[in-house]
């Protein structure tokens, strides 16, 4: 296992975010992996902004492909991300209200690995915990962590998804029932397999074209 921080130039919130996870690195002993977007692409997650109404949803594209081609091209067999139960349940709840059907089909705890196709699985191995657990277990454990809210965060989908899932589902009981029964429900429907063409511009996999990640670091 590896860490992996993408520094996606936020202003001094991608600068702070490193430094914790350096200091993290040192805590536990293993290493840590930087991507600077500035370096590798010569753009930042902050000149996007004035490109992009929905810049959270940029910003997403963007980690989504980075942890994906570095997880790729460095051999891992997974990407393990963070999620919480807060995090799913807020996810699941939006896209009921949406019919997001092909969002939800997506979601869960394990995607799958298929590396013929350039495509590394995800796992998220906090996703049964709350937020709150979590970060009991970083107080309690003096785990080095950060906690800065990023600024193009506030007021985004996803805060706004989860001030109404803490409307609706106030206990830990409710959010790992929102969930669970999406899980259960995958479980029993026939989701199509994926058939990825891949982008000319870069090679890695897309619904049709050149990929997002392309066309948004084009602007
Ligand atoms: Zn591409």
């Amino acid at each position: 296992m590896e860490l992996l921080y993408l520094h996606l130039g936020i202003g001094s919130y991608s600068d702070h975010g490193l430094e914790a996870c350096r200091r993290l690195s040192d805590q536990i002993g293993i290493k840590l992996n930087v991507i600077t977007m500035k370096d590798e692409y010569n753009t930042t997650v902050d000149d996007l902004k004035d490109k992009n109404e929905k810049i959270c949803s940029a910003c997403g594209t963007v980690k989504r492909y980075l942890m994906n081609k570095f997880a790729f091209e460095n051999n891992f067999d997974f990407v393990a991300t963070g999620h919480n139960l807060d995090d799913e349940a807020a996810f699941v709840m939006h896209n009921v209200f949406n019919r997001n059907i092909d969002q939800l089909s997506r979601t869960g705890m394990v995607t799958k690995t298929i590396r013929e196709n350039k495509l590394i699985g995800r796992v998220k191995l906090l996703y049964y915990l709350t937020e709150k657990e979590n970060m009991l277990y970083c107080i309690l454990n003096k785990v080095n962590f950060y906690n800065e809210e990023c600024k193009n965060a506030s007021g985004n989908q996803q805060i706004k998804n989860k001030e109404i899932l803490y409307k609706l589902a106030d206990s830990r009981d409710k959010k790992l029932s929102i969930v669970k029964t999406i899980d259960k429900l995958k479980k029993n429907s026939d989701v199509k397999e994926w058939v990825p063409s891949y982008c000319p511009e870069c090679g890695f996999p897309t619904t049709k074209g050149i990929c997002k990640f392309c066309r948004t670091i084009a602007g």
